[in-house]
């Protein structure tokens, strides 16, 4: 799995999708950059949602709200209290770890080697500590009990486990009191349900109906690492659905269908890679949640959460502002506070699900080939166009082809090398067609098109590669 990462990381960076963030000062931890192609394909991946949101479904609408906002919606969502994590420093290495994965990671090790017994008592031992409270007293004790020991150091040091908000503050202007912090938000959704009253009017709404926003959020982690799977800013692609009170389960299963099937033909992520985990142990305010998950290289994990929150934000949010929040209904006469059935997936997740399902090594005629297998509307290039030679007039013929086809399509025009090496540099970013102008077009006037995935190759007429594409990409 590590070499599998490896080998995504390299490409990443080598052909331009993702790099260390300000790396010529040895970079951020967990903060990263895309490139000319990332920022294609990150932007087609949004696209693909945006549209399955706001295009597909006329009661679903936009917005757009900014990262910083009234200190008190963060009081009022409880964000303030209670966005944490129980965090214990080793005084030893001075490194930080969650004192929960610290114990998952001591039972895993422990069924690693075989101990299966000590590894359930231990993990009976750890059920009861997280129900008991205050948690930060309960998993130090466990720790220290069990002896676990810091993976880096060996070393069995510890601080109090205590708990650690994960939101970034930023002073705001000269005045430095309490009053003037600002949170960088840690989640988009807390926009939407802020502005629910302002959008349903302006939009003319009626429940059922959702708001969708893509945008940054910011999270203190404790835990980093894995490539983008775990970032510090990342970008959120949250869609909150207000139901009527009582009909919040008919809406959380048609959007578990919607968004599992979104990712195989959307996005053309392999079916058996996905899974659904049901969420046992539900937050106080909510009445159903399930993740999907996506087999990363490095195992298992979620790249996005549907959660049915019931009107538990609204409610706060009218608490905390004195701002009805409730909706009547024109035709029952009813008033109510909606109901809400939220969808909330990571971009950056997305992008490495994308990326690392697309990664394939094959060979083709005794040579190993590397080759993203992307759904053609992801690619971030979606067709090569290679004069044969550089003379003959095989240029100009090409790169009329690329004016006329760059319109509509993101095209790269390539004479470097052979022809091999031009396909092997498309099919490495995943570059589903490739048009060659040889010798037969001027005869002709057809070109040879080729397949990233079969390597097949056919010829078509020079003017109906612009209807081919459309074919294939616009559907
Ligand atoms: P995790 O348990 O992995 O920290 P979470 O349950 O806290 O995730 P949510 O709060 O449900 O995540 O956020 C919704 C989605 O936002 C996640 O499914 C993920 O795709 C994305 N996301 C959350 N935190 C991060 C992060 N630090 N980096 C990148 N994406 C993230």
């Amino acid at each position: 799995p590590d070499a599998v990462m490896e080998k995504l990381v390299s490409l990443s960076k080598r052909r331009g999708f993702v790099f260390q963030s300000s790396e010529i000062y040895g970079g951020l931890a967990s903060c990263w950059d895309y490139g000319p192609l990332g920022v294609e394909l990150k932007r087609n991946i949004k696209d693909a949602w945006w549209n399955a949101m706001t295009k597909h479904y006329d009661n679903i609408v936009g917005l757009d709200s900014a990262i910083m906002m009234n200190p008190r919606v963060w009081e009022a969502s409880g964000h303030v209290d209670s966005f944490n994590d129980p965090m214990i420093d080793d005084k030893t290495s001075k490194r930080r770890y969650r004192a929960d994965h610290l114990i998952e990671g001591y039972i895993a090790s422990l069924e690693k080697k075989g101990k299966t017994e000590e590894a359930a008592r231990v993990q009976g031992e750890y059920h009861k500590a997280l129900a008991t409270e205050p948690l930060v007293k309960s998993l130090y004790d466990l720790i220290i009990k069990e002896e676990i020991k810091a993976p880096d150091s060996g070393a069995f040091n510890w601080t109090e486990v205590r708990q650690f908000n994960l939101m970034f503050q930023a002073p705001l202007g000269a005045v430095a009191d309490e009053a003037s912090i600002v949170y960088l938000r840690p989640e988009t959704a807390q926009g939407i349900f802020v502005n629910f009253q302002t959008v349903r009017e302006a939009a003319r709404m009626k429940v059922p109906f959702g708001i969708a926003q893509i945008g940054k959020a910011f999270r203190n982690e404790i835990v980093k690492g894995n490539f983008i799977f775990r970032m510090i800013e990342f970008e959120q692609m949250e869609m909150q659905y207000f139901v009527k009170p009582g009909t919040q389960m008919e809406a959380f299963e048609e959007w578990r269908e919607r968004r599992m099937s979104w990712y195989t033909e959307s996005l053309g992520i392999s079916k058996e890679k996905l899974h659904w985990y049901k969420h046992d142990q539900l937050a106080h305010y909510a009445d159903a949640a399930y993740d999907i998950k996506f087999e990363f290289p490095f195992g298992i994990e979620e790249i996005e959460g549907i959660h049915s929150r019931t009107d538990f934000d609204l409610r706060r949010h009218q608490e905390y502002s004195g701002k009805s929040m409730e909706y009547f209904d024109q035709e029952s006469k009813e008033r109510y506070l909606p109901y809400v059935v939220e969808t909330s997936a990571g971009s950056d997740r997305l992008f490495l699900a994308v990326l690392s399902d697309a990664y394939t090594e094959d060979e083709i005629d005794g040579e190993s080939r590397v080759s993203l297998n992307l759904h053609p509307n992801l690619a971030p290039i979606k067709a090569g166009l290679f004069p044969l030679m550089k003379k003959e007039g095989m240029p100009e013929i090409a790169q009329k082809l690329q004016k006329e086809l760059q319109k509509q399509f993101k095209v790269q025009y390539d004479d470097a090398g052979s022809i091999g090496k031009r396909y092997r540099r498309q099919d490495e970013i995943g570059t589903p067609y490739c048009f060659t102008i040889d010798h037969d077009t001027l005869q002709d006037g057809t070109v040879t098109v080729r397949d990233r995935d079969t390597t097949e190759q056919s010829r078509i007429a020079l003017d109906q590669v612009k209807a081919f594409l459309s074919e294939k990409l616009l559907k």
